[in-house]
């Protein structure tokens, strides 16, 4: 956030980053947590989010009705910024606080919600998001996995791919056809789908850095009983986009992140290369230092935006292009200067490297984002 949102901020929101700050110092686990793509270490990561939620620390923003802390769009703004500062563990909640959760606070019933949403901020039921399929992740409107409505059961079939924590999940915000095969975005309907019962075979995907973060899931005449659905019937696009919306969201985590690549790739540099390469790479990153500034101020904005009720639109594709783009360009920048030598497999750089790069696919990738922008504030013919 901003120097400028900082002078702005109430003295509640102050006093509650004292006490945060001073809560994460005395709490977070020192050495961090194991891989949290092992067994043991998402168990940790569970453990962790138990914590923080018993601290009053998950669902900042949630109601207190849903096992949330009450507060607001800067209280979250807040949280985001400091755990991020204090380098805290990866959320594996973060599915379900920054989109899944708040999708069912608006579609869901009140016996969902009840059911749900405290036990997705505890981390005891882990949830995935079920969209992407093998030959629809751009274009989700052509996704096919079919679900018939019979009598008070769905039965669902397909394949949905990319599944983030899927080995880990117990459940996933999936979307299906319901109608006419071929109807794109109508005839659509969000269900949610145990991925612990009968008919469901979750198989972990290999990832470029190693790990097996991802999964495919197929879906064999899985029985979905009809009160799991959220939203209407053949109504699930709508439900899709307001989701997507909130996954687009600002996140003033984000600057902090590439905040912290930055400095790391300024003190390698002073601290390593010969005088007459940190002249030359001085350039590069009083570049990416003038690009860290904008991308600060324009999530600011967008905060400041979003606490005033304007909608998020347009702003979110822009937001996420540059953001990707700079951490993309700190990496390669680094990579560069340094060699591959830095990207031995099983550094953190080496995860980094890989990371930076997913940036720009999920969510919705570079290229869409980039044809959202044309469209909607170039107004390009599509
Ligand atoms: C780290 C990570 C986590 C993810 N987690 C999940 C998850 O939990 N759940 C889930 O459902 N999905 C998830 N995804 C999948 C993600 O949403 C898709 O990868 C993404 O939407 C792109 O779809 P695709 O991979 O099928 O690529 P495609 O849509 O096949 O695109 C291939 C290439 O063509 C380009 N392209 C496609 N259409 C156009 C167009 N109209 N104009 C210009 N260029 C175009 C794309 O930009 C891309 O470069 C995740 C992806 C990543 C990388």
């Amino acid at each position: 956030m901003s120097a400028g949102m900082r002078v702005a901020m109430p003295p509640a929101h102050q006093e509650f980053r004292r006490r945060l700050r001073a809560w994460l110092a005395d709490n977070l686990p020192a050495g961090g947590l194991p891989d949290v793509d092992t067994d043991d270490g998402f168990r940790a990561h569970q453990a962790w989010e138990r914590t923080l939620h018993d601290a009053g620390y998950a669902g900042i923003s949630w109601p207190v009705a849903h096992g949330g802390g009450g507060g607001d769009l800067l209280h979250e703004a807040v949280f985001a910024e400091e755990y991020e500062r204090a380098r805290g563990p990866v959320r594996i909640t973060r599915p379900s606080l920054r989109f899944l959760g708040p999708t069912l606070m608006r579609f869901g019933s009140p016996a969902q919600q009840q059911r749900w949403l405290v036990r997705m901020l505890r981390a005891e039921d882990i949830w995935s998001q079920g969209f992407s399929e093998p030959e629809a992740g751009s274009d989700l409107a052509g996704l096919r996995t079919r679900a018939e409505l019979r009598g008070e059961v769905y039965v669902v079939d397909g394949q949905k791919t990319w599944t983030t924590h899927g080995r880990f999940s117990d459940w996933m915000f999936a979307l299906v056809r319901t109608g006419a095969p071929g109807g794109r975005h109508r005839g659509l309907t969000c269900l949610a789908i145990d991925l612990r019962g009968p008919g469901v075979t979750v198989r972990p995907v290999g990832q470029a850095h190693g790990r097996t973060g991802f999964a495919e899931v197929f879906l064999t005449g899985v029985e979905v009983p009809a009160d799991q659905r959220i939203g209407g019937h053949d109504e699930g696009w709508a439900v899709a986009m307001t989701l997507l919306s909130f996954e687009r969201g600002p996140d003033t985590g984000g600057p902090v992140r590439s905040r912290q690549r930055l400095a790391a790739l300024a003190g390698d540099v002073a601290a390593d290369l010969p005088p007459a390469q940190v002249a030359a790479a001085a350039g590069e990153l009083g570049t990416a230092a003038a690009r860290l500034y904008a991308y600060r101020a324009h999530t600011a904005r967008r905060v400041a935006g979003q606490w005033e009720g304007e909608p998020g639109g347009v702003e979110s594709s822009v937001v996420k292009l540059y953001s990707t783009g700079l951490d993309r360009d700190l990496v390669e920048l680094g990579s560069e200067l340094f060699g591959d030598l830095r990207l031995a497999e099983g550094t953190p750089e080496y995860v980094d490297f890989w990371h930076s790069r997913a940036g720009r696919i999920y969510g919705g990738t570079a290229e869409i984002q980039r044809n959202i922008v044309a469209d909607r504030i170039l107004g390009l013919p599509r």
